[in-house]
């Protein structure tokens, strides 16, 4: 790995060369071998700081090295990433991106691989939903920052989306040739012509609406379809409908990351609807109905006569829709029942009716419990 020379010299990357000079003898006298005969590690310290000046001390070395990662400058096997050892070779590394930026203004280390089309990137959206839009389904117009294709010229950027000429960097090749002064000699290398992109074609005249780049940024609406039975954080994707794509590539996508907001009665369990109702001991006990919301509007649950408190009662398929299937789940309603808080004159009264009318051995379950409790 190549080492950081302005590190090792304990510098700036601008300082200047006296700054430079003087911090290396600075260095040099501190870890001279002949000062430090009994540490063995300065003998490779005072190396590393003579490699280090000998580059930054040289203009044409230190040009390089700033801009290559490497004294030597690049090696020209890497130019395509294809190099056997690469700059490795030399001791040194350097980073391939960089080189292809300076070199083809900007396309960094993706370029042999993306010479032509490149798919845009995908935008993520939220979207709140209520719990019933989620459990039905729903259709959202979501408006969002985009990129898109430029309606005038079709993304081409050329006028009408056709006033096209031969390249005349390239001659229509798509590619250009440039040569580079190496430790290897003078070396040529091909690349992706940057006046056109690789495409061989260059605009003859401009499309005055997107000023040729063939793209136009603004706000977007897109209606999405979200589908019954959606889930808090499941993601719904529409294809093409991100940023635009760039020398011909497709678009991206577009994410919409559901949430979904907290019904005040009713919760969901996968496909299945929750309800808690309190049911007054005098419904449970002699039978009647309560009004419940549903999926499905307000119903009228009936509560049959001597319901416990605890009884879950099911309204099959009153669930919700499943994800992409024709089936639904249920709605699963826990009765709990409510006991009147009496008081007073009335509560004593109420006592010794109904301890005389229900002794506790008129209760089978509690006296089978009792029973399993004394076996223990
Ligand atoms: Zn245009
Ligand atoms: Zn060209």
């Amino acid at each position: 790995m190549a080492q950081n020379y302005y590190e090792i010299l304990g510098v700036d990357k601008n300082a200047s060369a006296d700054e430079i000079k003087s911090a290396y003898r600075k260095l040099a006298k501190k870890y001279h071998p002949d000062l430090n005969k009994d540490n063995p590690e300065a003998a490779n310290k005072f190396k590393e700081i003579n490699e280090a000046y000998e580059v930054l001390s040289d203009p044409q070395k230190k040009s390089n090295y700033d801009q290559f990662g490497s004294a030597n400058g690049p090696n020209p096997n890497d130019y395509f990433g294809g190099g056997q050892g690469g700059a490795r070779g030399g001791g040194f590394s350097f980073n391939f991106g960089d080189i292809f930026g300076d070199l083809f203004g900007g396309f960094g280390g993706n370029a042999r691989a993306s010479n032509y089309a490149i798919q845009g990137r995908d935008i993520n959206v939220k979207v709140t939903l209520s719990f019933e839009e989620a459990a039905k389904g729903v259709k959202r117009d979501i408006t969002y920052m985009c990129t898109q294709e430029c309606s005038e010229c079709h993304g081409t950027g050329a006028k009408n989306g056709t006033e096209y000429k031969t390249c005349p960097d390239c001659n229509g090749t798509g590619q250009v040739r440039f040569t580079q002064d190496t430790i290897f000699g003078r070396v040529t290398n091909a690349g992706v012509c940057k006046t056109c992109n690789g495409t061989g074609k260059a605009i003859k005249e401009k499309c005055s609406t997107c000023g040729g780049s063939g793209v136009k940024r603004g706000q977007r609406t897109t209606a999405i379809n979200i589908p019954a039975g959606i889930d808090d954080g499941q993601v719904v994707i529409a294809r093409g409908y991100g940023e635009a794509g760039s020398r011909g590539g497709p678009p991206g996508d577009l994410l919409v990351s559901v949430s979904i907001t907290k019904h005040p009665l009713l919760r969901r369990d996968g496909y299945d609807v929750l309800l808690d109702v309190p049911v007054p001991f005098t419904v449970a006990m002699f039978g009647g109905s309560v009004v419940i919301p549903s999926l499905n509007g307000k119903l009228e649950l009936k509560i049959p006569e001597n319901t416990q408190s605890g009884t879950i009662l099911k309204l099959k398929g009153n669930g919700i829709k499943q994800l992409n299937k024709n089936a639904y789940g249920d709605m699963l309603i826990k009765v709990n029942v409510e006991l009147p808080k009496l008081t007073g004159k009335s509560k004593k009264e109420m006592q010794s009716i109904l301890e005389e009318k229900f002794p506790l051995d008129k209760f089978d379950k509690f006296n089978n419990y009792n029973k399993s409790v004394k076996s223990l």
